[in-house]
């Protein structure tokens, strides 16, 4: 038995599932999930000492690529200093200053430790705020693992969501419409039977929990233009996209400005760190100025905002997004070639450091689309890839990420492989 798989066995003894968090365990696709011993760059090492081109970049922190130099020496730095003080920082006002800069709908932040906690905390000052308590969300967006967010679609359209983890009482989601998403007609009917009634809608400008999906054009339109005329906040969840498709987010894409903006993953360039803010009026909603409890023993950690300023000041340099959307766009265009040559349904987009890949003929819109994409194929594909030393994500309903470590040697590395695989996926 090789270490992997020794390791899997011994974690399954002590941690259910032998995983800290469920996706990790290979579930969909099956196997031995590889235990990564160490990261650099572009690269993952795993317990065997097999090296991975590694397309999952931590889920998306790795931005800049693994342990890069100047942002293990930061946190090596804060170290010296102190884990924790629970107290105050000048780390905290820099990071906070550097993050109103960025993202110009931000005038005021509160950071925290998780994207959960930025998601539920962003809600519950949204409900403070408007004094409802409605929500609206989308089917196939993810917004982390709190209670009133853990619900999928009722059967017919306007009817409140049902829990969906076990665990969940049906009463705390009855406040949670789930809505399709890139639905401009279900959007416009919602608000106009119940508009005054909802707090928020929180919604993924660009999804990335259901593979990539792309907000259009008119349903960022509608969400802006509705949530304004009937008194709703906006909020844009961007702890995925936050840094990642561009330096001012999917909102500078847009060009929309949301009233809150949950962060995360990026800002805290792989220490536990993510953030919500926004309007300086709804921010100050929150405790000690206003009536809306929020508090975190260890938020705005000096290690993870070491590792977080630093990650925002490389992100920063020039031409930093240009490489990475070039390399990004390199491997979608090469990989759709590869599969056109040998007719194999297949399409692929990528915006920025983000980009997905699909087993069917078309791009999605929607969670409803994102069935029709070839479960079997994936399963085939990301063995056959990762076998050959490229790893993606273990799931078909998972966004891809490139970092600028990725060169453009890993890049046609990569596209050699997945012709190879793609090969024997149609040969057989
Ligand atoms: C990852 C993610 C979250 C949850 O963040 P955690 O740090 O895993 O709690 C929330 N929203 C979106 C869009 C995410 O991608």
């Amino acid at each position: 038995m090789d270490r992997n798989e020794a390791l899997f066995q011994a974690a399954k003894k002590v941690i259910p599932g032998g995983v800290n968090s469920p996706v990790r365990a290979f579930g969909s696709v099956g196997g031995v999930p590889r235990f990564i011993h160490k990261a650099k760059d572009a690269c993952v090492w795993d317990e065997d000492g097999n090296q991975y081109i590694d397309y999952v970049c931590s889920w998306g922190p790795a931005i800049v690529g693994h342990a890069h130099p100047e942002v293990v020496d930061a946190v090596r730095e804060a170290a010296l200093g102190g884990l924790s003080f629970g107290a105050p920082t000048e780390g905290e006002v820099r990071i906070a200053e550097e993050i109103v800069k960025l993202m110009p709908s931000v005038e005021q932040l509160r950071l925290v430790s998780s994207g959960t906690e930025a998601t539920m905390s962003a809600i519950r000052l949204a409900r403070g705020y408007t004094g409802r308590d409605n929500i609206i969300k989308f089917e196939g967006c993810y917004h982390g693992h709190s209670d009133s967010l853990l619900v999928k679609a009722g059967s017919g359209l306007l009817t409140f969501g049902h829990p969906s983890s076990a665990g969940v009482p049906e009463d705390f989601t009855r406040h949670t419409l789930v809505l399709p998403y890139n639905d401009v007609a279900a959007l416009t009917q919602t608000f106009a039977e119940q508009g005054d009634s909802i707090a928020c809608v929180i919604v993924e400008p660009i999804a990335g929990n259901m593979n990539m999906v792309q907000a259009s054009t008119e349903f960022v339109r509608a969400l802006r233009s509705l949530t304004e005329a009937h008194g709703a906040v906006l909020i844009y969840d961007e702890v995925m996209t936050g840094f990642r498709v561009a330096l001012g987010g999917a909102q500078a894409l847009h060009g929309v400005t949301p009233d809150l903006t949950t962060m995360g993953k990026v800002i805290g360039g792989g220490m536990p760190m993510a953030a919500f803010g926004g309007r300086a009026d709804i921010m100050a909603c929150i405790s000690p100025l206003g009536g809306v409890y929020q508090a975190g023993t260890l938020s705005g950690n000096p290690l993870a905002v070491a590792a977080g300023l630093k990650t925002l000041e490389i992100i920063q340099r020039p031409g930093f997004y240009e490489t990475l959307t070039a390399r990004t766009q390199e491997l979608c265009k090469g990989l759709k070639a590869a599969a056109e040559e040998l007719e194999l349904p297949f399409s692929a987009q990528g915006v920025g450091g983000m980009f997905g890949f699909y087993f069917m003929n078309d791009l999605p819109h929607s969670f409803v689309d994102m069935q029709r994409n070839n479960t079997e194929h994936f399963k085939l594909f990301f063995h056959g890839m990762l076998r050959r030393g490229v790893a993606f994500a273990p799931s078909g309903f998972e966004a891809s990420f490139m970092s600028a470590a990725h060169t453009s040697e890993h890049i046609a590395d990569t596209l050699g492989t997945a012709a190879d695989v793609f090969t024997e996926m149609v040969r057989g």
